[in-house]
């Protein structure tokens, strides 16, 4: 390694940043010394330079292990656009584009190669691998090798052939997401010769959490997007297939820039709005799950849940593809009792072994408990992970507008007693109802109208009595018939509640508002909304158009605002702006320079 080689050189000189963060230096260190690492950082932490930097300050060719073409693809850009030597190989290219690649692997031509899993363990690669100089492997997405998790793939557990076959080759493997289990499991399969494990917080600061109550969705949906996201790239989630088209369709209706996605779609129709979703910078993706591993895009500024996800983990995946780019970007959720009744039906209905179903139960209820909490989103997520945040992160929707409590002792009493006297057998709307006094037919074949607790609650509305009866739900003293038909029944816990031993305060239910409250100290500066902004990001699009790639890829928005706030006027003044390595500078230097003096003599934009 000689001295322009050093890490920090590679950094500022290639990428165009002025330090690591976290852990970084520190992987990168274990990998140079020939040591493996097991890197778990979140989203957005940096992951891919710690084996990028050691790529260019080795010699030979870094092979790295990615799942998805996608991904690969994107990887791929984003180097050559740092002017560095990075292919990728799969089984989609032609015969020819994969022996040209195979040919610059052996002749040492390579920084990176990126190669699907699958591809990499053929005995042919293998020998491409055998003739050539490898300076380390690493292992990207590598929870896909527990078998517990959702994107297992088999072939990851074969991967250690690969310490096998090159015992001397330093190994790292990286992941968002990985519980103490799953890092196990990553370690047991593929580090049996061990490993320095990096473990870095999973606080996504940038990220603001809201949870509300589901009213009239689309509207809820369409308000937050015109007041706090217009013409920016967002995911917005839905349980169903039917229920994304519907919401695209309306979306589209009313001016946004939308489309659906999910596993029933063409694969071509869903390749094509994922490529859209990558180099629009304002379109909505309403989608399910099926929209998920593989979106790198780092300026997703919200994600929006209009039906709740099926756990807390599934939650933090889903959500941490917001603001990869650091800037500030929103969970945003709304729920009601239905979708609590609909997902235990579907655990109910499933084959699931009764294990299996209880711990899908289980996890329902904590993603209820957090949706219900009256304190610190962050707070209750990080703890789900097993990792203490003091609270008050000054931006949740708990901490900008606490909620306010009230003594519900007596109410909750009245509904555990309603629930009891009807027969532990019926949902939430019948007991809405005896609790009301509303006369029904069904209330009065089924005598539910002689009984002593009808009509006793005619001093909360219907509203507050769903309030009490979620809460109360989340809080575990009630729970829903396994049986799926919603009937709900007293849990043990209930018991001192019951019997006028214990006091509880709920919070009260209150509409869904804007954040608002202003950028937090801990809170990164969001794009302005300027002339000048729009204008600049135009000719930025102009660019990545003309090289066929994406926006993000010519430069992330957080360099492209440092562009207006630093002003260069030359390509050394450009060099010290962050994200713009020498290549960089030189490639799009020049047509960024003249894109600010535009600006500068003409700030409104010329069809301003
Ligand atoms: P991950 O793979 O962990 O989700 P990335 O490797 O894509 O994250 O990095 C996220 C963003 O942070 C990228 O835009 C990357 O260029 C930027 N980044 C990474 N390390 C640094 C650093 N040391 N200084 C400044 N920006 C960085
Ligand atoms: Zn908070």
């Amino acid at each position: 390694m000689t001295n322009n080689h050093t890490p920090e050189h590679l950094l500022a000189e290639v990428f165009g940043y002025a330090g690591f963060r976290g852990d970084q230096r520190a992987v990168i260190e274990t990998v140079l010394g020939g040591g493996n690492a097991l890197v778990i950082m979140p989203t957005g932490g940096g992951k891919s330079l710690c084996y990028q930097i050691p790529a260019l300050a080795m010699q030979g060719t870094a092979v790295v292990v990615s799942p998805l073409i996608a991904l690969m693809r994107d990887q791929v850009a984003t180097l050559r656009a740092h002017g560095i030597a990075a292919a990728h190989l799969s089984s989609q290219q032609t015969a020819d584009e994969q022996r040209n690649t195979e040919g610059q692997l052996v002749s040492g031509e390579l920084d990176i190669l990126y190669v699907a899993p699958e591809r990499l363990l053929t005995e042919g690669m293998l020998r491409q691998l055998d003739r050539s100089a490898i300076a380390l492997i690493a292992i990207d997405e590598a929870h896909c090798v527990s078998q517990w998790g959702h994107d297992f793939r088999p072939e990851y557990l074969r991967l250690d052939a690969l310490r096998r076959r090159y015992p001397n080759v330093p190994r790292l493997a990286l992941t968002a997401t990985a519980d103490a289990r799953t890092r196990d499991e990553i370690a047991a399969n593929l580090f049996p010769d061990g490993c320095e494990r990096f473990i870095a917080s999973f606080d996504r600061p940038n990220i603001r959490y809201r949870v509300g109550l589901k009213d009239r969705p689309k509207q809820q949906l369409l308000a937050f997007l015109r007041q706090e996201h217009p013409d920016v790239s967002g995911i917005v989630y839905c349980m169903s297939r039917r229920g994304t088209e519907s919401v695209a369709d309306w979306l589209a209706q009313n001016g946004i820039n939308a489309t659906a996605y999910h596993a029933g779609l063409e694969s071509q129709t869903r390749d094509e709005r994922q490529e859209r979703f990558l180099r629009e910078e304002d379109l909505v993706v309403v989608a399910t799950v099926a929209f998920g591993m593989g979106i790198d895009k780092p300026d997703v500024r919200f994600v929006a849940h209009l039906d709740l996800p099926k756990s807390i983990e599934a939650y933090y995946q889903e959500t941490g593809r917001a603001g990869r780019d650091g800037l500030p970007a929103d969970a945003w959720m709304v729920f009601g009792f239905q979708d609590v009744t609909r997902i235990r039906q579907f655990i109910a209905d499933s084959d699931a072994e009764p294990e299996r179903k209880a711990i899908e139960r289980e996890r329902l209820e904590s993603l209820l408990a957090y949706c219900e909490a009256p304190d610190c989103r962050r707070r209750g997520l990080l703890a789900y992970f097993g990792e203490s945040h003091p609270g008050e992160c000054g931006h949740c929707d708990n901490c900008l507008n606490p909620p306010q409590r009230w003594d519900a002792t007596q109410a909750a009493r009245k509904a555990l007693s309603a629930i009891y006297r009807t027969g532990q057998r019926f949902g939430a709307a019948h007991v809405v109802d005896v609790l009301l006094g509303r006369p029904n037919e069904r209330i009065s074949r089924l005598g539910h109208d002689q009984l002593s607790t009808f009509g006793v609650g005619d001093e909360h509305d219907k509203g507050t009595w769903q309030s009490i009866l979620r809460q109360l739900m989340a809080a575990g003293h009630i729970d829903v018939d396994p049986d799926g038909h919603g009937g709900l029944r007293l849990s043990p816990s209930c018991r001192p509640l019951l019997r006028g031993e214990q006091q509880l305060y709920l919070r009260r239910d209150q509409p869904q508002r804007p954040a608002g409250g202003g950028r937090r100290p801990t809170e990164p500066e969001a794009p302005p909304d300027s002339a000048a902004w729009h204008q600049l990001r135009r000719r930025r699009r102009e660019i990545a158009d003309a090289e066929g790639v994406a926006p993000y890829i010519i430069c992330h928005d957080r360099s492209l605002m440092a562009l207006l706030n630093q002003q260069p006027q030359t390509l050394a003044e450009l060099n010290e702006v962050p994200g713009f390595g020498h290549y960089k500078c030189e490639r799009y230097g020049p047509e960024l320079l003249a894109a600010l003096k535009e600006i500068e003599l003409d700030p409104a934009g010329d069809d301003g």
